[in-house]
């Protein structure tokens, strides 16, 4: 028998398919052992054959093979397809369905042993009391663990194993990483607007429907109905949501829900715990996927239903290579599985709810709380006033008021500001020197808890200035307000009030999240103050009052899409309030208050954004009317970056110049930020028309290779940095 195998190694160079001869049974989709260039190497068998071009004396042979395969027909052709269109390798394409344990090869697959009787007829000599003891003990259980009953009998346990009177078994076990997220089972009748979702999402012709549903208008349980209706009909589904450590009352609602079916893929698992996940869908024990984006790979057959929530997300879009979007993997696999896909959202992507709007996708709406709860009320406070006022913390006044209120009633509310840290300049305030990163191209954030200056982009730490390394002077400013400072103000205005904070430098390991939401879920803190983190679907029925900080920080981000996001981004925050009896106030902090996209997130105004949105796109020919594309060269060495920024930009423009109707922008520059992490960076900037020359730029970018300078290309990025 001939194999058709890809070795798993990430080098272009070697990204062929080889054929090895094998002297046992293996299938398609096997990973194996086999003998390449001198070493021995992870591989995956594409293609079971009966012939090769080669001359069989030259084919080298299968070391090694697992008794199952890794990946079925379905994920076998998508890694092609993948690889294909994005000129991505397949070795690497292949690593996007595998967790990383079965491709080092080093599966630790848990055991435990068990001990049972295995010879009913022995009967110990009378003296041996705890061999007595131990055999009783096991007649009446059946079964224990090895080291429970060597703590308890001892040396009889090794006896009478010696004796071949019981015997030892050893069992895999799998490790349940979510063991403790209990929570208990609510099943709901559904509304009669959940109900026609549902059956909407059933009958229609079409693969896709919209959920466009505002905050608290009962998605996930239209979701958990889909779900459990095509586990009911024997098929499988997978549930993606952006963040999965941000969701803990999602899991356990699932896991109360649906129990063992329901696998958690999700990168904070140790990677044993992942494998064991992955292993149980792959052999049909779990049926249900639930993760981020990388969950789209999960190796199920016959899946029923792709459920994609807060699909507006950007965590959706990969950004490394390959460089896909969740959507269009699902897309493919529903194709596959002739499946449906359902996209959940508050505030649903301009590009999504476009083609809902022009009939490609079936849209349903949901425009109202369940029980008819009201939106919470906006109020947009102007802080330019405030500053006129003297008032110089972040807090306006409006905004004390009602968290007074809030304290006082005993409530809780949530704080968002998107910087953390303390101060997001420092600054000399004798000669104006800022404090920047020596290996990035980005002014450093002051941590006031660690005395410490951070790099954002690099994670690079620095002391903090006792004196300005410019001027020497001692006035040492700090510019904007990160969570920290907010925290430490908040805890001057009202000491007797109970704050957590939540951000990247709170959330460290596995379960910071975890920590932190569940604390502030208990009660046990009255303010939550964070990042975007606190924007996540979380649903706290405490939480009456939610204060926005600084509106503008994403509004004024150089992004065709700081709008939309800004949108997003406030609707989902405010979406956090008065989600239970008692009303919900949200204060907007901005100095751009007449700014239409605050206006209508302010008013729910969806449609009415949309609309303005939507316009303005086409009037400046943006996305969906044209498709971005960037061209990213990168090095450590500038002169070198250029010379190839030069070269990939002369075969572009051969391209450009084959093809100028296609295309509305072309130009070289530099990236917004000249360097990251010690790589100078420069780009190729396209705005097309259409999408059919997307295939020649990419050949025009990746025929070349090269060694020290990383040049990839990004289509639509939702980060132009
Ligand atoms: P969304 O995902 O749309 O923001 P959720 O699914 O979180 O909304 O639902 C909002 C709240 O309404 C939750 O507390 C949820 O438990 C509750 N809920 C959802 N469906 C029902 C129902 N059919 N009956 C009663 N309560 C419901
Ligand atoms: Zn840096």
């Amino acid at each position: 028998m001939i194999c058709e195998v890809i070795v798993d190694v990430a080098h272009s160079e070697v990204d062929k398919i080889f054929d090895y001869a094998c002297d046992f049974p293996v299938e398609a989709g096997v990973r194996v052992t086999v003998p390449f260039a001198g070493r021995t190497v992870t591989g995956f068998v594409m293609r079971v054959k009966d012939m090769s071009d080669f001359p069989a004396e030259k084919l080298k042979k299968i070391y090694r093979a697992d008794d199952f395969p890794a990946l079925n027909a379905e994920c076998l052709s998508l890694a092609k397809k993948i690889a294909e269109r994005y000129r991505c390798p397949l070795a690497l394409t292949l690593r996007l369905f595998l967790p990383a344990e079965m491709r080092t090869g080093k599966v630790s697959e848990r055991y435990k042993s068990y001990i049972k009787i295995a010879d009913e007829s022995y009967v110990p000599p009378l003296r041996a009391a705890a061999q007595l003891a131990l055999l009783s003990y096991l007649s009446e259980k059946g079964e224990e663990e090895a080291p429970v009953l060597r703590s308890r009998f001892g040396g009889a346990v090794t006896a009478l194993l010696k004796k071949g009177a019981l015997s030892e078994e050893k069992r895999q076990v799998l490790r349940d990483p979510y063991k403790k997220l209990g929570g208990e089972r609510r099943e709901r009748v559904l509304t009669p607007a959940q109900q026609k979702a549902v059956d909407t999402v059933t009958e229609t012709e079409k693969t896709v429907t919209l959920l466009h549903g505002v905050t608290g208008s009962g998605k996930t349980e239209i979701y958990l109905t889909l779900i459990a209706s095509a586990l009911e009909a024997g098929r499988t589904a997978i549930f993606l949501v952006p963040e999965i450590s941000l969701t803990p009352q999602m899991l356990s609602q699932l896991r109360a829900r649906f129990g063992g079916h329901a696998a958690i893929l999700h990168s904070g698992l140790s990677a044993g715990e992942r494998f064991d996940e992955w292993n149980r869908l792959r052999e049909g024990s779990a049926r249900i996927a639930i993760g981020a984006r990388s969950a789209v790979f999960a190796p199920l057959e016959n899946i029923g239903v792709i459920v994609i929530d807060e699909e507006h997300d950007g965590s959706y879009s990969s950004e490394t290579s390959p460089r896909y979007t969740t959507f269009e993997i699902a897309r493919l696999r529903a194709k596959y599985n002739r499946c449906k896909i359902v996209l959940g959202s508050a505030t649903p992507a301009v590009e999504t709810y476009r083609r809902a709007m022009e009939g490609e996708f079936e849209l349903v709406r949901l425009p109202d709380r369940i029980n008819a709860r009201p939106m919470p009320e906006v109020e947009i406070v102007d802080m330019r006033r405030e500053v006129r006022r003297g008032n110089p913390s972040p807090f306006s006044a409006a905004l004390r008021e009602k968290l007074q209120n809030t304290l006082d009633s005993g409530n809780q509310a949530i704080l968002f500001l998107n910087r953390r840290g303390y101060a997001q300049t420092v600054i000399c305030r004798d000669c104006g020197y800022v404090a920047k990163c020596e290996h990035c191209d980005v002014s450093l954030t002051y941590h006031s808890e660690e005395d410490c200056l951070k790099c954002h982009y690099c994670g690079a730490r620095y002391k903090m200035l006792p004196a300005c390394p410019s001027c020497g002077g001692r006035h040492i400013g700090y510019v904007g307000t990160g969570t920290q400072k907010v925290v430490q103000e908040l805890k001057k205005l009202y000491p007797a009030s109970r704050i957590l904070r939540m951000d990247v430098d709170t959330t460290s390991g596995k379960e910071g999240h975890y920590e932190i939401l569940s604390r502030f879920s208990r009660r046990e803190a009255d303010i939550l103050v964070g990042t975007q983190m606190v924007a996540k679907g979380h649903d706290f029925p405490s939480v009456t009052l939610v204060g926005i900080l600084d509106a503008d920080m994403s509004l004024h981000f150089p992004d065709y899409r700081s709008g939309e996001r800004t949108f997003q981004l406030v609707t989902q925050v405010a979406g956090r309030s008065g989600r239970a009896e008692a009303q919900g106030k949200v204060v907007l902090q901005t100095y751009d208050p007449e700014n239409y996209i605050l206006r209508f997130a302010a008013k729910y105004d969806y449609e009415g954004f949309y609309e303005h949105e939507i316009a303005m796109r086409a009037a400046t020919a943006f996305p969906p009317f044209a498709k971005i594309v960037r061209v990213m060269v990168s090095g450590e060495d500038e002169r070198e970056t250029v010379e190839i920024l030069k070269e990939v930009y002369g075969r572009l423009q051969q391209v450009y110049a084959a093809h100028l109707e296609k295309f509305l922008f072309f130009n070289r520059m530099h990236a917004p930020v000249k360097r990251i992490q010690n790589k100078y960076r420069y780009q190729v900037l396209m705005r097309l028309v259409e999408g059919d020359v997307l295939k020649e730029i990419y050949s025009a970018v990746y025929d070349e290779k090269y060694k020290n300078v990383l040049v990839y290309v990004e289509e639509n990025p939702s980060n132009l940095s």
